[in-house]
């Protein structure tokens, strides 16, 4: 059985992680998000929030299993007999930053690769930080993040959900 990870933070999850999502689950037999807790960031939205947020908009997904986990991705890999991290590039500038990662991955655990699928144009200049700033100021997402999520971040930010 083919198992993948797509690991990240998802904070919140927007449109262009979903599409990623969307297209390795058609490649694996089980695709994990793995939502981090990143010690270096401070969320909006917590670890359970994300996981949470995340379950609803895949739930339509069978072979979708989103887990929050904490630590080394590669440990974490190993522990759950994951073979592929899949890893999303939306421009030249995520190129150096994912390389890096995936090579030093690749040199502490040489048993687990990583596939980059390429971001759909659509959504090749969203992120999740843009999708708060615009929220923050009351622009409405709603072509950036699935709905539920728009209806998380109007209550975060007390907007008033149009
Ligand atoms: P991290 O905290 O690891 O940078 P993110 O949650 O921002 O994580 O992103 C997780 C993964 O999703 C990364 O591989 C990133 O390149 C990818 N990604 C982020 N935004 C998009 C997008 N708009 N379209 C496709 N992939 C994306």
């Amino acid at each position: 059985m083919s198992r993948a990870i797509y690991p990240g933070s998802f904070d919140p999850v927007t449109l262009g992680h979903l599409d990623i999502i969307k297209r390795s689950a058609e490649m694996f037999d089980e695709l994990i998000v793995g939502v981090l807790v990143n010690t270096a960031k401070s969320p909006l939205f917590s670890l359970e929030e994300r996981v949470n947020m995340l379950e609803n908009v895949v739930s339509d997904i069978p072979n979708v299993r989103v887990v929050g986990f904490e630590g080394l991705l590669v440990d974490f890999a190993r522990q759950n007999d994951i073979k592929v991290i899949v890893r999303g590039l939306r421009a030249v500038t995520d190129f150096e930053y994912e390389l890096q990662i995936a090579q030093s991955n690749r040199k502490v655990a040489p048993d687990i690769d990583t596939v980059f699928l390429t971001t759909n144009i659509e959504y090749s200049y969203l992120s999740s930080s843009i999708v708060k700033e615009y929220a923050s100021f009351g622009v409405d997402v709603k072509d950036f993040v699935p709905e539920h999520v728009r209806e998380m971040l109007c209550e975060r930010y007390e907007i008033e959900n149009a």
